[in-house]
């Protein structure tokens, strides 16, 4: 599931290729992916608007059509692509938009769990927790996020409540990148500990950011191109292989029915 370097790459991409574009077509191929619209709406609100801003919020793409909001999530498998032309599964193209100026954008999703929504306004996503790049996000706020909670502390990561944006890839090489075992209390973290979790997930969401996202199955780039951050995992997927640091076999556990890999010697 895209988490969000890869939303966040695909939103750099996408105000590269099509902001300011003014939108000519909306055609919705899977009426069942717009989710509080009708498609004649969902098309005709969006008609002859100019795209004036894309915005992320965790896992969330908002695209500002002068103030109608087009709100998607990607769910397991969606990707936006510049050029359906040389993809592997053009049967899965649910949306295309066409813009003025001749350009196409194709929505793909094989899986088909992605969702679109339209608003009138700026949504605010109030359920939703802090970014993790903006400046609310401190050691304070994190300390006080994590002190009192019965939680264990990869839980609490993918927990879109507390901090927003993170998944099951990147909440593993958080925790091995701070050396924090992924079974441990968030109640029973010291401060040096929470100090070193606040590094390691601006540090670890950045370079996965830098690197254009984790291509475990469906993602890609909005050039249809794979990321390269899965060349850098150190432990997601790494079972029984020795850890980089110790050599110890990663192990792999279950935790809310996640698969969780982390070395048991580095992370305490
Ligand atoms: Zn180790």
């Amino acid at each position: 599931m895209p988490e969000l370097p890869e939303v966040e790459t695909i939103r750099r991409a996408l105000a590269e290729y099509c902001l300011n574009e003014t939108l000519e077509t909306v055609s919705v191929k899977t009426p069942a992916l717009i989710k509080n619209a009708s498609v004649d709406r969902f098309s005709n609100e969006f008609h002859h608007k100019q795209l004036v801003e894309i915005e992320r919020r965790a896992k969330f793409l908002i695209f500002n059509f002068e103030n109608r909001y087009m709100v998607c999530h990607l769910g397991m498998s969606g990707i936006f692509l510049k050029d359906a032309s040389q993809s592997r599964f053009p049967q899965h193209i649910h949306l295309i938009w066409e813009f003025k100026s001749g350009k196409r954008l194709y929505y793909q999703d094989v899986r088909k769990f992605g969702k679109f929504w339209l608003y009138d306004t700026q949504p605010d996503f109030t359920n939703l927790g802090v970014e993790p790049f903006s400046e609310h996000f401190t050691f304070e706020r994190l300390k006080a996020l994590i002190q009192h909670k019965k939680t264990g502390i990869k839980l609490f990561l993918m927990d879109q409540s507390n901090i927003a944006g993170i998944g099951n890839i990147y909440a593993s090489e958080i925790l091995f990148r701070a050396g924090i075992s992924p079974l441990k209390k968030c109640s029973d973290l010291s401060d040096r500990e929470i100090r070193s979790l606040y590094s390691a997930i601006q540090e670890i969401l950045q370079s996965a950011i830098k690197n254009f996202g984790t291509t475990y199955s469906a993602y890609r780039t909005v050039s249809g191109e794979n990321g390269q951050n899965q060349n850098f995992l150190k432990v997601y997927q790494k079972a029984g292989l020795p850890c980089h640091q110790c050599a110890t076999p990663i192990e792999k556990i279950i935790l809310g029915n996640r698969s969780t890999f982390y070395c048991p010697r580095c992370q305490k």
